[in-house]
């Protein structure tokens, strides 16, 4: 059999280890490249024994040599904790790292996907977001980093799509949740069922009036999947994310009423700059890749829920989390 030898950059993280997974299945030959910033070994650990599977510890800032078919570029902190803990080094990340990603592409016509973010539309005064809409980021506060990184990567993709005709794919994801994400990762699902697990309160920043759209990992790489097998003229950026919306106090009660916790609520400050609202617009993704998330977030925090309740249990206390691993 003629496998395709796929590259998954940051495929140690949270969404790169379900997709190194995937591809597996569907029998790619698959090189996880990672410089395990923020992903595990533990995340891809039930990989190793693959022959199809080898990883590499790479920092994508540096150019990388390799031969592939497929390249998806996931490589890059997703949490606002975690990217703004080096800011300087998130934008190089993502805008230094496309562009050697692209190089590659460019030298062994691979196709490449690109896992941009529905943070380029910043706090949106359009809602839902559609793929037209040009999004309302601030250029200098402290989500930038992020926000700028991925919208200049955005820009590099098209222009090596137009420069170089080369065969590129633009995902706009919105927040996703699921197992393998890190404990002390930041993000609101992880930190909620974490807290709730552990009887500590909740910590809903601002009032918890704010919305976001949860969509699970595993309807989100089937999207990936889609758009990278999509005809050619499919190149995004098409927006890939779960349309049903919640409010940040709905998701805590919600996740205390799931674990049986007695948690209560403790309300701290509104980080800069956090977006109001977020619901994705997916009506091109529904038409053009025939794709629409399945999973239900009740029946998704079930089984994340489950995921956080075995890894807490298999440590003696969860003060190990504490610090940044
Ligand atoms: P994650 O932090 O779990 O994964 C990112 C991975 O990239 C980690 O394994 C990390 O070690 C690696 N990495 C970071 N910098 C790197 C570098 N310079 N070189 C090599 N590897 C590097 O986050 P995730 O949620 O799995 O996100 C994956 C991708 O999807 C990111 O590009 C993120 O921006 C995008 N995304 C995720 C979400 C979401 O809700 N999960 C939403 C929008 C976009
Ligand atoms: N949030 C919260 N408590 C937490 C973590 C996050 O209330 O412990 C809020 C955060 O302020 C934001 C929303 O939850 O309004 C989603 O935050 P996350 O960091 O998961 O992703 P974002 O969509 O902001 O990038």
């Amino acid at each position: 059999m003629v496998r395709k030898r796929v590259l998954v950059t940051g495929g140690a993280g949270f969404l790169g280890s379900h997709l190194c997974e995937r591809l597996l299945a569907e029998n790619c030959d698959v090189l996880c490249v990672d410089n395990f910033f923020t992903g595990r070994k533990e995340n891809i650990a039930h990989l190793m024994d693959d022959p199809y599977f080898e990883v590499m510890r790479h920092d994508v800032t540096f150019p990388l040599y390799v031969e592939v078919d497929e390249i998806y570029n996931l490589a890059c902190p997703a949490s606002p904790v975690h990217y703004q803990y080096d800011p300087v080094q998130t934008t190089k990340t993502s805008v230094h790292g496309a562009i050697n990603m692209l190089g590659l592409a460019k030298r062994t016509r691979a196709k490449i996907f690109q896992a941009s973010t529905s943070e380029v539309y910043g706090d949106p005064e359009v809602h839902p977001q559609p793929e037209s809409y040009r999004g309302n980021v601030n250029p200098v506060g402290p989500r930038a980093c992020y926000d700028e990184g991925k919208r200049c990567a955005e820009t590099l993709f098209f222009d090596y799509y137009r420069q170089h005709g080369l065969n590129i794919r633009v995902a706009r994801i919105f927040n996703t949740y699921g197992p393998r994400m890190h404990p002390n990762d930041g993000r609101v699902v992880s930190n909620f069922i974490v807290q709730a697990l552990q009887g500590k309160p909740i910590t809903v920043y601002g009032d918890g009036s704010q919305t976001r759209s949860f969509c699970f990992a595993d309807d989100l790489v089937e999207g990936f999947i889609r758009l990278m097998n999509a005809p050619d003229e499919v190149t995004g950026p098409l927006n890939l994310g779960n349309p049903r919306e919640f409010t940040i106090r709905q998701l805590a009660e919600l996740v205390i009423a799931k674990t049986g916790g007695a948690s209560s609520l403790v309300f701290e400050p509104l980080p800069v700059d956090d977006p109001m609202q977020r619901k994705p617009d997916i009506a091109q993704a529904r038409a053009l890749l025939s794709w629409e998330p399945t999973i239900a977030l009740e029946d998704g925090l079930d089984n994340t829920i489950a995921y956080f309740r075995e890894l807490l249990g298999e440590q003696a206390t969860a003060v190990q989390y504490n610090a940044a691993e």
